[in-house]
């Protein structure tokens, strides 16, 4: 396994069903680490029933509900839902050690600190990972390094350009709570992404995630949406930024997921959801399946892989690549569109199409805690 982020530590969990195999799970970082993330865990209620791990963790998880959103076009409310329960908020720190410590307790599994620089199939079918210094053999690879890494560099899939990227920044500020709101301000200055304001346990997550920008011009983003925030109440004058931070995501899935033994799961494969820029649920499930195959048998474990994780890769993806120039109007033409169904008694059938699409309310299970968005 490289990398220990949700989606490794989700794979080694359950690539532990199998009695016969020697787990080593392997992090450029020791944990626990810090991951730019915004910590929104959609859904999660009905995590337990999905995810094993995710159970025996959830307790000492800290998380921080969030029960009250505005989902805003630019900075205007396009839709606002109350009294259901969306998200919780969780600190990536702590989730993700505990998630590998859940994976960790299993019997098979270690981990150790290991920087995979190059990735090579050998001529017996093995396959030898590389840290410049040592190296360490293995019957089977799952990628979970994150987006670009470098397992799926081995499979041939070519480096992501600017379109397919979200440039993102988080800020974690702590400071008493104002409010429980939490906001999505999606097309920010009618850019492709958004700026969200989450409340957390100890204050409120800020951030900004766009694709096609440069750098410089997403941070600004966040300053202004700092500026904003305070002048309109949402975040207190007296705060202290705990900490700043960015990092990359993928906006496109990625053309091989997986060739003969090795396969890749999480953001490593781009699954990250085009729509709301949710990837920590499709990193576990992505890992739940990949660690299930290999567990079954190591013979076929790409084909069976590459179908099992199509559905996923399909729900994630509505455009490949996502093309901002194209995309941008599209959506804003679909915002403005609504808005004008108003006239025809449409309106609110489109917005709740949209949110339960985002908020994943469609084809719930029997049982789970959540009911379809009115
Ligand atoms: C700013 C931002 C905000 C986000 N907010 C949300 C959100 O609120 N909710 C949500 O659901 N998703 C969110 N996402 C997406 C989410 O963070 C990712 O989809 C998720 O972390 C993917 O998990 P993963 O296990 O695939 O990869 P990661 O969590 O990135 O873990 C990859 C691991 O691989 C290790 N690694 C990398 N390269 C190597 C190497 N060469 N050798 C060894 N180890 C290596 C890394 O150290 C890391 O621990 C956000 C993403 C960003 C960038």
């Amino acid at each position: 396994m490289v990398g220990a982020g949700p989606a490794g530590s989700t794979a080694a969990y359950h690539l532990a069903e199998s009695p016969s195999l020697d787990i080593l799970v392997v992090d450029k970082s020791a944990f626990p680490r810090h991951k730019t993330c915004g910590g929104a865990l959609l859904r999660c209620r009905d995590w337990p029933a999905e995810f094993p791990n995710y159970a025996e963790v959830e307790a000492n998880l800290n998380g921080h509900p969030n029960e009250h959103m505005y989902f805003c076009v630019d900075r205007s409310v396009w839709w606002e839902g109350r009294d259901s329960h969306f998200f919780d908020h969780v600190h990536r720190h702590d989730f993700d050690a505990l998630l590998l410590g859940a994976a960790l307790d299993k019997p098979g599994v270690s981990f150790r600190v290991f920087n995979v620089k190059s990735i090579q199939r050998l001529a017996d079918g093995r396959i030898r990972l590389s840290d410049g210094t040592e190296s360490l053999e293995a019957r089977a690879v799952i990628g979970a390094d994150g987006v670009s890494g470098v397992t799926s560099k081995s499979l041939g899939n070519r480096k992501q350009g600017k379109e397919e990227l979200g440039i993102c920044f988080v800020h974690h500020i702590v400071c008493a709570r104002p409010h429980e709101k939490a906001f999505i301000f999606y097309l920010w200055a009618g850019d492709l992404g958004y700026a969200y304001l989450f409340p957390t346990n100890d204050g409120y997550y800020m951030g900004v995630g766009f694709v096609g920008l440069d750098g410089k011009t997403v941070r600004q983003h966040l300053d202004d949406l700092m500026v904003y925030c305070v002048d309109h109440g949402l975040l207190p004058k007296e705060y202290s930024l705990q900490r700043k931070s960015g990092g990359l995501a993928p906006a496109s899935v990625v053309d091989h997921v997986a060739e003969e033994g090795v396969l890749l799961v999480g953001d490593a494969a781009g699954l990250l959801n085009q729509l709301s820029g949710e990837g920590i649920y499709y990193a576990m499930r992505s890992g739940q399946i990949a660690g299930r195959i290999l567990a079954e048998s190591l013979d076929q474990a790409a084909p069976r892989y590459r179908k099992a994780v199509k559905p996923l890769l399909d729900e994630v993806t509505y455009s490949k690549p996502i093309r901002p120039r194209l995309f941008r109007p599209v959506l804003r033409g679909y915002f403005n569109a609504v808005r004008l169904s108003g006239l025809v008694s449409l309106e609110r059938y489109l917005k709740r199409r949209f949110v339960n699409r985002l908020f994943r309310r469609r084809d719930l299970f029997e049982g789970s805690h959540y009911q379809e968005l009115r």
